[in-house]
């Protein structure tokens, strides 16, 4: 119920504090600009710092070391009586959502951001109207930036009811380690969180409608990782659709083969589904001020991040294109500049992707199979964790780094890692991309010894034909 009408102005209004809202905000109030960020939910930071990449990235630690301290015996290290309370686990992982999110209202705060807490929707093309506890507030802007981000996609047969039926949020909540979980969508959220409980003992199948995992890569990628999680003990049932719900103790999920065949019942304490995300753009009135979406709902958006509505841009999820919060980081950037009068556009070369997998899987630029559909003549070299003295040191010997080359001008087109802890170093082939640079400008770089990164020159070092610790092919 509207208590109160109330009206206020600034020069730009961001609607959404998740990575993209409150980096613009802070942005453009580093510029000069008076702004106001309008966020709907009781804590600044978004899905990112909520209910996603921090939250997993801590659970998936905690469950590493979990299993880790099962695993040292060829190590001499056995420890007996493991136990894992969850609750606790939960709520270690909470306490960082809690700094992180009051870090972001601290810089917002220091850099003179106003926030209002509310729902927003655009009335008209130079106001909103925004839900608040105390009523409505309406809020007359020069310009605004829409970053309300993604939700879960829901799956047909498989409605949440938020304990056997779950989505991520709920994933990142619970507070037994199920007996049996079965993750529907062999995408990266997917993955990370079933590793994470089948790191804590739980039994996991994934259903995954597509025949291999990561396909977005070159095969050896989802073949490394295929191979590791039937090693940890994950089901994978991959080419295979979920069509059904059976209800049970336990249920059971009724799943059948993409071409054809007997369908499986594959039992089911918790059910996380994970198959994609829609974007939040449904209820922001983007119709009532003419603002353009895609068929499934994404705000169109230029390379300056405006809309077609003059003076009005979108970053982040809502914009689709990769999900990422360094992306949205980056687009937010853009949109500040731009509105405060920078020559800026979004032309980075390459936006990095990471899956914190066991092993994790880090990829830039192209895939030696896009650089082949693009016309390169491609040199790639390859280097495997089994001859790096710091992947032993690590006991992470699986995985590899892979270096795709242009053969004729020798510049770096992408590179693919997989193993532990690649996420760390995928910045700096990220740097040598956007800087064009060729394989002997990596090569010729010192990589401290030993570290994994290491293993980046020498990939390199593999596609010059100059490998030292390997044998060159
Ligand atoms: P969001 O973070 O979704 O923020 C949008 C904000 O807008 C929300 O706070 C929402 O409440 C608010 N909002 C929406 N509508 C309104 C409205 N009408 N009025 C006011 N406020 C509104 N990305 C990575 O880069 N690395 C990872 O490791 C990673 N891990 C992930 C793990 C999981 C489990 C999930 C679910 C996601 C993960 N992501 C990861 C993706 C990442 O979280 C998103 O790409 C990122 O949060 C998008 O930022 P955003 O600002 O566009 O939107």
């Amino acid at each position: 119920m509207v208590v109160g009408s109330a009206s206020r102005g600034c020069q730009v209004a961001v609607i959404g504090a998740g990575p993209g809202g409150y980096v613009a905000a802070i942005r453009l109030a580093q510029l000069g600009k008076d702004v106001i960020l309008v966020e709907r939910g009781p804590r600044l930071g978004g899905i990112c710092l909520n209910e996603g990449c921090i939250p997993s990235k801590a659970m998936i630690h905690a469950s590493d070391l979990a299993y880790d301290v099962r695993e040292g015996a060829s190590m001499g290290i056995s420890v007996s009586n493991v136990s894992v309370d969850l609750a606790q686990m939960v709520r270690w992982k909470n306490g960082i959502v809690t700094r992180l999110t009051g870090g972001i209202k601290f810089l917002c705060d220091k850099a003179g951001v106003e926030i209002v807490r509310g729902e927003a929707e655009l009335i008209e093309e130079r106001r909103l109207s925004v839900q608040t506890a105390d009523g409505q507030l309406l809020i007359d802007f020069e310009q605004a930036i829409v970053a309300t981000g993604s939700s879960p996609m829901e799956l047909p047969g498989f409605p949440w009811d938020g304990t056997r039926v779950i989505g991520s949020r709920e994933a990142l909540e619970l507070d037994q380690i199920p007996g049996r979980m079965v993750v529907i969508g062999g995408g990266y959220i997917g993955l990370e969180l079933g590793s994470v409980y089948r790191k804590l003992g739980s039994e996991v199948a994934v259903v995954e409608f597509l025949p291999r995992l990561a396909p977005a890569l070159d095969p050896e990628v989802g073949e490394a990782l295929t191979r590791r999680l039937e090693q940890l003990g994950v089901e994978l049932y991959l080419g295979h659709k979920a069509e059904a719900l059976e209800d049970g103790e336990p249920a059971q999920v009724v799943i059948s083969p993409v071409d054809g065949g007997e369908s499986v019942r594959v039992p089911a304490d918790v059910v996380l589904v994970s198959v994609g995300r829609v974007p939040n753009s449904s209820s922001l009135g983007l119709e009532t001020v003419g603002v353009d979406t895609d068929d499934k709902g994404f705000i169109q958006v230029n390379e300056k991040m405006q809309t077609n509505v003059p003076g009005i841009y979108a970053i982040g999820d809502v914009v689709g294109g990769a999900l990422l919060a360094h992306k949205a980081y980056q687009e937010a950037k853009v949109a500040a500049g731009v509105i405060c009068g920078e020559s800026v556009a979004f032309d980075n070369v390459s936006i990095p992707a990471v899956i914190y997998t066991d092993p994790e899987i880090a990829m830039t630029g192209l895939t030696e199979t896009a650089a082949r559909e693009r016309g390169h003549n491609v040199v790639t070299g390859t280097f495997s964790f089994k001859a790096s003295g710091r992947a032993m040191s690590l006991d992470s010997t699986e995985g590899f780094v892979k270096a795709i080359a242009d053969a004729d001008s020798g510049r770096i087109l992408g590179i693919v890692a997989v193993g532990r802890g690649v996420s760390e170093f995928i910045g700096e082939a990220t740097l040598a991309l956007e800087m064009g640079a060729f394989l002997e400008d990596v090569g010729l770089t010192i990589h401290p010894h030993p570290t994994m990164s290491e293993a980046l020159q020498e990939a390199v070092e593999a596609a010059l034909g100059k490998a030292i610790h390997q044998v060159n092919r």
